[in-house]
């Protein structure tokens, strides 16, 4: 009942759904009953019933709410049970969601813009591995697999860049168009330009900044001076639309340092790293290969890896599951070290998953590579 993180994530689903709305009636959209959404008032009653417990006056209206997420849950004039590093958040910055609201609303699953975007990209995605790989499981797990990563390589793209993607992976809809071609229709922002275009990205993350004393704003991105790129394209240049950037870019960035770090040469043939197995039912499965008692090439140990990077250790604890047709013999929930080096933030992932998730090690992404080759020291001869 007094449950602060529901409270949160109430308001912050209901804060998506008012965003929304308002963005689709500028864009000249009907406006529909007027009413404020449903988790918005929920999350109202709830901080009301806080207020009152507190002996603090109540907020009296909407507004007056929606000018306090635009401050840090810590100095709301009620105090809520949240942990200490969830206090700092705000809900609303620069008349966006905060991540940790963004996080929030997610667990709420309303049916929001970003939840929208996120799943059309995904659905483009998987159409995208399925043509091209036919009947063959492996063919589209590989086809998925290199997709996905061009997003997490890509965040700017060119119609020039597109045509080796294309030859590639060459399947067409009815229309004559690829899929991966399609896949990037619905992921970036499609922008008709002359000649060689200009811009400048972080060297870290690859995203694009708008000049040279701005940061990337990349959760956990070391940064560095941006780089001066020139994109040549014939006519058209791709930008990752903000849904893609945040959802599939930029968690994808912890992904990929550990699938490269797991594929360097020592572990050639010994370590086996698929990534996204089964089209994305987990992010990275890692077989470690060797010799069964009759000399026979085998499969010795399995380790499924779901790489996490998110605001709150709370939400995340609360909303993880691990894949039911995924077991393996040892199971890892990996965060990034910018994540995992926040204090506290390991303990209250930990404290939210026991009880409720079993078989699951919480573990950062540099640890993770270190037990993988020591393991493979140990097991593979
Ligand atoms: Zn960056």
């Amino acid at each position: 009942m007094d449950d602060d993180y529901l409270t949160v994530t109430m308001l912050s689903a209901g804060l998506a759904g008012i965003l929304h709305r308002r963005r689709h009636a500028a864009e000249g959209g009907r406006n529909d009953d007027g009413l404020l959404p449903a988790s918005w008032r929920a999350g109202f009653t709830r901080l009301w019933w806080r207020f009152q417990a507190q002996n603090v006056a109540p907020l009296e209206s909407d507004l007056e709410l929606l000018a306090l997420c635009a401050h840090p849950l810590s100095a709301w004039p009620v105090g809520l049970l949240l942990s200490d590093q969830d206090l700092e958040n705000c809900l609303l910055v620069a008349g966006e969601l905060s991540g940790f609201a963004e996080q929030g609303a997610r667990l709420a699953r309303p049916d929001v813009e970003a939840e929208w975007m996120e799943n059309r990209v995904h659905l483009a995605l998987r159409a995208a591995a399925s043509a091209n790989g036919g009947d063959d499981d492996v063919l589209v797990q590989t086809a998925y697999a290199a997709l996905r990563r061009l997003m997490i390589d890509h965040p700017v793209l060119t119609d020039r860049d597109l045509i080796p993607w294309e030859r590639k992976f060459d399947r067409a809809d009815n229309s004559g168009q690829t899929y991966v071609r399609r896949l990037v229709e619905i992921a970036y922002v499609a922008r008709p330009v002359h000649g060689p275009q200009n811009y400048l990205r972080c060297p870290a993350c690859k995203n694009t900044v708008p000049d040279l004393v701005s940061s990337c704003g990349t959760p956990g991105c070391g940064g560095g001076a941006p780089e001066h790129m020139i994109a040549r394209p014939l006519a058209v240049i791709y930008e990752q639309h903000r849904a893609t950037r945040r959802f599939v870019h930029d968690p994808g960035l912890v992904e990929a340092r550990i699938i490269d770090a797991l594929c360097e040469e020592s572990l050639q043939g010994v370590v086996r790293v698929t990534p996204y197995p089964g089209a994305d039912v987990l992010d990275i499965l890692i077989e470690f290969l060797g010799s069964d008692v009759h000399g026979q090439p085998a499969v010795l140990e399995t380790w499924g890896v779901d790489a996490k990077d998110q605001v709150s250790a709370r939400l995340l604890g609360r909303g993880f599951v691990w894949p039911a047709t995924m077991r393996c013999d040892q199971q890892f929930l990996a965060l990034p070290k910018h994540r995992a080096d926040q204090p506290g933030y390991v303990e209250d992932l930990e404290t939210e998953l026991d009880g409720r998730v079993r078989g699951v090690t919480v573990i950062d992404e540099h640890r993770l590579v270190r037990r993988v080759k020591a393991t493979a020291r140990r097991i593979c001869q």
